[in-house]
């Protein structure tokens, strides 16, 4: 392998940690704004996400404290959105960056552009990294499962395709449109997608519980 690319929520840490972060955001400008106690309006956020999943979590908790108009929900996706998360690199992701520091390493990954770009500020990958692609700074149809920011790595780093490596966590759209081509895939079994079971097209070419054995796949591949 000559180059190694990781995908990043989820992959290199636990997007629930942003997720947290977001919501203790959202509860601490209710808490100044309309006297609401921020401990319980985190707390039910927090609940609701477990039970009810993503969607519409702001109007619901407005909602629940009476003070829902769409404007304010707005307000709360922004807040969301835009605050600065408090986020550190999980110990075992630092250690495994460490180890492979002579390659050089990008990120690709989907989601909103400020948003992505304030947590890979806020884990300091920028200083680690040699690039990091958001695929929608280049139009949404650029998002995965196009190739798009991978050809784009192949091309700076004159390496053919499968010299390169992805490590990723959903195998709905990490592998299927860059297999094809010739990139080496690893599926790490970490976040919402573990229990995913899929066929060969969409499914990696290896698997890994944790970032602890990626070291070791790539010294065979
Ligand atoms: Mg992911």
């Amino acid at each position: 392998m000559k180059v190694i690319v990781f995908d990043l929520d989820d992959t290199l840490y636990d997007e629930f940690e942003f997720v947290k972060s977001g919501f203790h955001a959202v509860a601490s400008f209710l808490a100044e704004n309309f006297n609401i106690n921020e401990t319980d309006s985190f707390q039910w956020m927090w609940e609701s996400l477990q039970t009810q999943g993503r969607g519409l979590i702001f109007d619901d908790l407005l909602r629940e404290y009476r003070l829902y108009t769409k404007k304010l929900a707005k307000r709360c996706l922004t807040i969301y959105r835009t605050h600065k998360p408090k986020l550190t690199l999980p110990e075992e992701s630092v250690r495994c960056l460490e180890s492979l520091k002579q390659y050089p390493l990008y990120v690709v990954t989907d989601g909103n552009k400020v948003v992505q770009h304030n947590k890979l500020q806020a884990l300091g990958l920028y200083k680690i990294m040699k690039h990091c692609f958001v695929t929608h700074r280049y139009g949404i149809h650029h998002a995965k499962p196009s190739p798009y920011c991978f050809l784009n790595i192949a091309k700076r780093e004159k390496v053919s395709t499968n010299e390169i490596v992805y490590i990723g966590d959903n195998p709905m759209k990490d592998f299927v449109g860059i297999k094809p081509l010739g990139f080496k895939t690893i599926r790490i079994m970490t976040g919402q997608h573990r229990e995913k079971k899929v066929t060969t097209d969409y499914d990696a070419d290896y698997t890994i519980q944790s970032l602890n054995e990626l070291i070791h796949i790539i010294n065979t591949i």
